[in-house]
């Protein structure tokens, strides 16, 4: 048996366009979800800052930038942001973890 060269293998594993991950609708992986509570964020962004798969929305059309939820198409779940929210004043997270209802 003679060992193929690279130019015969077939193309795989290759990212042809760049950004092409968002066509893809990764979020059904999941078994726990977010859930924002708007009230209770302080805009901190620790949230953005942390998320591995950059589903936190984001306005940017004011002078300062706003969480105003989640990319669920993309979030797989794994917490980190959840982890990282700090609690607001009242005590309460902007974020929470639960298992998602499929
Ligand atoms: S659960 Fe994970 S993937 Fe989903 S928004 Fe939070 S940090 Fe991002
Ligand atoms: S980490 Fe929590 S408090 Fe900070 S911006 Fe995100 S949701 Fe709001």
């Amino acid at each position: 048996m003679s060992l193929k060269k690279a130019q015969d293998l077939a193309e795989a594993g290759v990212i042809t366009e760049a950004g092409n991950a968002e066509s893809f609708k990764t979020g059904d992986w999941r078994t726990f979800v977010p859930q924002f509570y708007p009230a209770n964020c302080i805009q901190c962004l620790f949230c953005w800052i942390y998320c591995p798969d950059a589903s936190i929305k984001v306005d940017l059309s004011g002078d300062k930038p706003q969480v105003v939820g989640i990319d669920l198409d993309h979030c797989k779940g794994c917490g980190i942001c959840a982890n990282e929210c700090p609690p607001a004043a009242k005590g309460k997270a902007a974020l929470v973890m639960v298992r998602e209802e499929k």
